[in-house]
């Protein structure tokens, strides 16, 4: 170890990614075509036509940077959710705008709360900034806000929500969120991670961008990465407060969204019959997921995303067995559940693979 870094960096623990069909299809000598991939909540149905066109229209321009304001995607989320532009911040995923808000707020000598089996990149975002993380005891896997409201410290300057949070799909209703963000000192901001809100029953859907007006110390974070299918691209946003958004936009690399993903994000957000066709997808998926856990006597954590965490046992042993029969779910270890795998809702035909190889791998074929 020569060369001299902080040791908030040595220390980090980088991300697990779920297993690329390529490299699967390498290390065991697999048909690519025929791999199930259930591992990392991407939208079965693939991109939206929509946004396929844009891109072809787009592809002649990429000799040109981006335009580094993004003017015409912050024009259509604006009108979209109705919210002026200047409090949207564009990022390259959503993840990237989670590190917006840690790297302009975050730095040694200050904290950020964040709930024990929460999504990783806030963990991630923390560290790198080398600032302290005070992680909160879930509550049936869930965050206990009660309990991360107490655990905000004078030095706090982030509090990390993800709604409904991943790897375990739990949710909180909106009221709860509300009183929440209503309690958290003004100097104190909330970060509402919402990746997965498309995929909520449509009256449980979060009101928190219309809340941002409210609080200067509220960021909500949306993904086109889940129900809008296009995760390859990395595109996301932020709305917040302009104050918040422009510390956030100080840190920001002048390109961080490409141009053909801003074009395919104009296009998918409004692409309404897609993004109904996922949602509806995504119930019945859950619904024959859960039941089959169920009918195994299986627990599992009723899921508010597109993905349900199921309690296996010898996790390890039976993504192992999933791998052999070419299906990648996600084991996670990482986040401290051992004998937990995360399994992405699929095509019909997908998650009925899934089904017959899981219970053979479970021995109750
Ligand atoms: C997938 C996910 C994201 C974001 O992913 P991006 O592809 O970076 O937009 C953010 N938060 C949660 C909780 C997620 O599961």
């Amino acid at each position: 170890m020569s060369i001299p870094a902080p040791d908030y960096v040595r220390s980090i623990a980088p991300y697990q990614a779920g297993k690329p069909i390529s490299e699967l299809a390498r290390e065991y000598g697999l048909d690519a075509q025929r791999i199930v991939k259930l591992a990392s909540n991407e939208n079965p149905f693939g991109m939206p036509e929509s946004a396929r066109a844009a891109i072809a229209a787009e592809l002649a321009e990429v000799s040109r940077y981006p335009d580094s304001n993004g003017f015409e995607l912050k024009a259509a989320i604006s009108r979209h959710y109705g919210v002026d532009a200047d409090w949207i911040t564009l990022g390259n995923g959503s993840n990237d705008v989670l590190e917006l808000a840690a790297h302009a707020l975050l730095q040694p000598g200050t904290s950020a709360v964040y709930s024990q089996y929460s999504f990783a990149v806030y963990a991630l975002a923390t560290q790198e900034t080398g600032a302290r993380a005070i992680v909160v005891p879930a509550r049936e896997l869930g965050h206990d806000l009660d309990a991360m409201r107490a655990s905000i410290a004078t030095d706090t300057r982030i509090v990390f929500v993800a709604n409904p949070n991943n790897p375990t799909g739990t949710w909180l209703p909106r009221e709860a969120i509300a009183a929440f963000v209503a309690s958290v000192p003004s100097d104190v901001v909330v970060v509402l991670d919402e990746a997965y809100d498309e995929y909520l029953d449509p009256a449980q859907r979060s009101d928190s961008i219309r809340q941002v007006s409210e609080h200067p110390n509220l960021v909500v974070c949306r993904t086109f990465s889940k129900a809008y299918g296009l995760a390859g691209l990395r595109v996301g946003f932020a709305v917040a407060q302009p104050e918040l958004t422009d510390l956030m936009n100080r840190v920001r690399q002048p390109f961080n969204v490409s141009s053909i993903a801003q074009a395919a994000a104009i296009a998918a957000l409004d692409d309404r019959a897609y993004l109904q066709r996922s949602y509806e997808a995504n119930r019945a998926g859950l619904q024959r997921l859960q039941e089959a856990f169920a009918r195994m006597g299986l627990e599992y954590v009723p899921s508010h995303g597109n993905f349900v965490l199921v309690r296996v046992g010898d996790a390890a042993g039976v993504y192992e067995a999933l791998l052999r029969a070419g299906i990648i779910v996600r084991p996670v270890g990482n986040y401290g559940l051992p004998d937990w795998l995360r399994i992405s809702v699929g095509l019909p035909e997908e998650n009925e693979a899934f089904l017959r190889a899981f219970e053979k791998a479970m021995g109750r074929a």
